[in-house]
């Protein structure tokens, strides 16, 4: 298959490129596509992985973690997006990499001394439960409560497209714990947890969905669901502004992975519109087939670029919030453009499943409506970078 010149970067993130994309051709579109035809979650490539001391990242080094940046998080998750197990195998991995973020900042020693080194060697698995059937975009109307009782909390609600909670032994749960109405701020009085999802007082039901079927997203009931006041992160009432705190990052790391998944698409867009002949020509040597596969190349090049700006930005401890969601807009409208592109180029085979354009298709449909949709980050570049009135 073609691949593109790399965009150029430094000796130490193009030694981390390659070494996934050596990890990470282990596990072929055969390998993905059986995944996501039987529903079966990636094991094997979640442990190779771990096994490669991947996780850590963009952990700290006193738990086990290598302590780079979210640049080279970036790339490494790009490479995964990437590779033949596109969403899917970002999604194995992605909350591993950021998603305890908050525990790093606002967490006690204890708490990273005890939660971080098994998330970082893979022996733990966390998944993310912030999302409502009534809130939707709206964080600050969830309704999950939990109620202090002594020495716990007691939690009665419900979540919805919490990713990987069939397999997760844990969950980063934000519930509210004060009243809205008695908040100063509606985003006041919500409290976030680390808590054993294997445990009473928890249903777990799988979503029928689109497409990255090797990896779950589920509802998940919580009863009388019991958490101990030690697995309360931070202080009560604070947790949407500790949400908050790894958002741009969380940006940043889903554009890198919808431009990888861009990139392949793109690539076997363009391997086939070099092989294919009709009317006794290749289909690449029509114009109407290479200036759309031309201009996909030029806006995933951009949005890598912007994704890389965001990033540095973030790492040197400058603001990032305008460009870490400009990234992700860009990387969504781009990777989906070379998607649909790759697809029509392929003609009738891209509906076909052997292909696996289909596949990375209906992938990336998701990555236009989370975690966050275009509408909901131009809202926030109208009235961040533009000055507009706040308009939701
Ligand atoms: C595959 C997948 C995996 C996910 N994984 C997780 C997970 O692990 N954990 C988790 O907590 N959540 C997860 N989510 C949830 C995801 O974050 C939400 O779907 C997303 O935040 C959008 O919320 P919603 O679906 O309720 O949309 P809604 O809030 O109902 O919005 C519906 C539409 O209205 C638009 N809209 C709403 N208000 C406005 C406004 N004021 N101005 C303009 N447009 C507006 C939105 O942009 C959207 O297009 C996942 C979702 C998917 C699809």
């Amino acid at each position: 298959m073609t691949r593109f010149e790399d965009v150029p970067t430094t000796p130490e993130r193009a030694e981390i490129r390659a070494a996934i994309r050596a990890l990470c051709d282990r596990f072929d579109d055969t390998y993905w596509s059986e995944k996501d035809r039987e529903h079966v979650f990636p094991h094997e490539f979640a442990k190779a992985v771990a096994d490669g001391g991947w996780l850590g990242i963009a952990m700290p080094q006193e738990y086990g973690g290598s302590g780079l940046g979210v640049a080279e998080a970036a790339v490494m998750m790009q490479e995964i997006g990437r590779s033949a197990g596109a969403f899917a195998a970002c999604s194995t991995v992605h909350i591993n990499i950021f998603g305890l973020h908050s525990i790093v900042k606002h967490g006690t020693d204890r708490q990273r001394q005890d939660w971080l080194p098994s998330i970082i060697d893979g022996s733990s698995r966390a998944c993310f439960g912030v999302t409502e059937p009534d809130a939707g975009l709206d964080t600050s109307k969830i309704k999950t409560r939990a109620v202090r009782k002594g020495d716990r909390y007691v939690v009665k609600g419900q979540k919805i497209w919490t990713s990987t909670a069939r397999q997760a032994d844990k969950v980063v749960l934000l519930a509210r714990t004060t009243p809205r109405e008695d908040c100063a701020k509606p985003t006041d009085g919500l409290t976030l947890f680390y808590a054993d999802l294997r445990a009473p007082g928890v249903e777990i039901r799988e979503i029928a969905k689109m497409g990255r079927h090797a990896v779950d997203s589920c509802q998940v009931f919580y009863d009388d669901f019991e958490i101990p006041i030690e697995c309360r992160i931070g202080e009560e009432g604070n947790g949407f502004r500790y949400i908050l705190d790894s958002l741009n990052p969380e940006r940043i790391l889903n554009a890198a992975e919808v431009i990888g998944m861009g990139k392949r698409a793109l690539e076997k867009g363009v391997s086939y519109a070099n092989e294919r002949t009709v009317f006794g020509r290749k289909i690449g040597q029509n114009q109407s087939i290479q200036h759309p596969l031309a201009e996909c190349w030029s806006e995933l090049y951009a949005a890598e670029l912007m994704t890389l700006h965001a990033a540095e930005l973030y790492d040197s401890g400058q603001p990032c919030g305008t460009q870490a969601n400009a990234a992700k807009y860009l990387a969504a409208d781009a990777g989906f453009h070379a998607c649909d592109r790759s697809l029509r180029t392929h003609g009738g085979m891209g509906y076909a499943a052997d292909y696996n354009i289909e596949r990375y298709f209906r992938e990336m449909v998701a990555t236009q409506l989370a975690p966050v949709s275009r509408e909901m980050i131009l809202c926030f570049i109208a009235e961040r970078a533009l000055g507009l009135p706040k308009s939701y």
